[in-house]
């Protein structure tokens, strides 16, 4: 656990957050923000930075945010967004996947 990590601090239970699924190394909670009728954030319990340093130390993790997001799309199609970086709107420096559904979404993304 980073202590300075807000997503650390959810997966805690430090800060409150609307969990939605569970599995043993990943969790899945509502976006405090969302911009879509369904938008969750899977991540895994661990702290990785981005999606990248997860998929080279802990890919266990990964398969496992993935099969939360799978879950709580509950068959409905769905768009999975990893913003890696701040370049392209990564705010959270702890890994995560915006699973979003529920409307119309624009190819190719704004
Ligand atoms: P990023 O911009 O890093 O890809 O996504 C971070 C996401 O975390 C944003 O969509 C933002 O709304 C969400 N977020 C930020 N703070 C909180 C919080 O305290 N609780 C929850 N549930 N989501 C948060
Ligand atoms: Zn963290």
């Amino acid at each position: 656990m980073d202590a300075h990590c807000l997503f650390c601090k959810i997966v805690a239970g430090e800060i409150p957050a609307t969990l939605v699924a569970t599995n043993e190394l990943a969790i899945a909670f509502n976006d405090i923000s969302p911009v879509a009728p369904t938008h969750l954030l899977v991540i895994p319990k661990a702290h990785y930075e981005n999606v990248g340093e997860l998929t080279r130390e802990d890919s266990a993790s990964l398969v496992a945010m993935l099969a939360l997001a799978e879950q709580v799309a509950a068959g409905q199609d769905f768009r999975m967004v990893f913003n890696s970086g701040a370049g392209v709107g990564q705010s959270v420096f702890h890994a995560h996947g915006h699973v979003l559904a529920g409307r119309d979404f624009a190819w190719p993304p704004g």
